[in-house]
């Protein structure tokens, strides 16, 4: 028998600010139902319509260092403005056990801590498809005023550096081809070599002459 191995992929997804990450993981899920899209901590203020343990799980600075000391995160950093968000790490080792894939989405100092310590996971960067575009996609969304859309297009001109530390590279340009190469590269995860745990085809000499006198005495050509 050739058995795959039961544990799941690890599947982290980042790049900088407005790269469009977050609505790429939406459509991907609403694709692929069997992936499992980790919830983050933090103790940022949720935004309007963001709902607690289904966005995120927004929690105090307190509750936050109390979980830092014990232990519990896989990563953690602090992203923009002194806020804390992290990834609790029993939830997606629980999640891999069972066979499960697990997305994360987080951003580049988390990704490269998370590649110190799960340096078998899939690493993605989405880049936008130039700076232009993505100092347009920061000023479109809203969310931000002036002095922290400047703040977050400098990180990400810094941020970008990192890409080679990354396995993957998916730009951007158009959401449905970047989701298609996200799928194509889960997929192909799936068929490495070393996801083969039991390559059980015994080769013995008593065993191949087993199974050629099996189904060949009849065979008479
Ligand atoms: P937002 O406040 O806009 O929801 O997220 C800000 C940034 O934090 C985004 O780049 C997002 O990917 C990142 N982020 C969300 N969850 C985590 C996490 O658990 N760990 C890290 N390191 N970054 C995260």
């Amino acid at each position: 028998m050739v058995r795959e191995k039961i544990r799941g992929n690890l599947i982290v997804i980042s790049g900088p600010s407005g790269c469009g990450k977050g609505t790429i993981c939406s459509e991907l899920l609403k694709n692929n139902p069997d992936l499992f899209l980790n919830i983050s901590m933090t103790t940022r203020e949720p935004r309007e319509g963001e709902v607690d343990k289904k966005d995120y799980y927004f929690i105090s600075k307190e509750e936050f260092e109390k979980r830092i000391k014990e232990d519990k995160f896989l990563e953690y950093a602090t992203v923009h403005y002194g806020n804390y968000y992290g990834t609790p790490k029993d939830e997606v080792e629980k999640k891999l056990a069972k066979g499960i894939d697990v997305i994360l989405e987080i951003d580049i100092q988390g990704a490269l801590k998370v590649n110190n310590s799960m340096p078998e996971g899939i690493f993605i960067f989405i880049m936008p498809p130039s700076m232009r575009e993505l100092k347009r996609r920061l000023i479109k969304r809203n969310t931000e005023t002036k002095e922290q859309i400047i703040d977050r297009f400098k990180k990400a001109y810094q941020e970008i550096n990192e890409v080679n530390k990354y396995n993957y590279i998916v730009i951007n340009d158009d959401i449905n081809r970047a989701v298609d190469k996200i799928e194509a590269i889960i997929k192909a995860e799936k068929c490495r070599v070393n996801r083969i745990e039991d390559f059980d085809l015994n080769t013995k000499e008593e065993m191949i002459h087993e199974l050629l006198t099996e189904d060949l005495k009849d065979y008479n050509k």
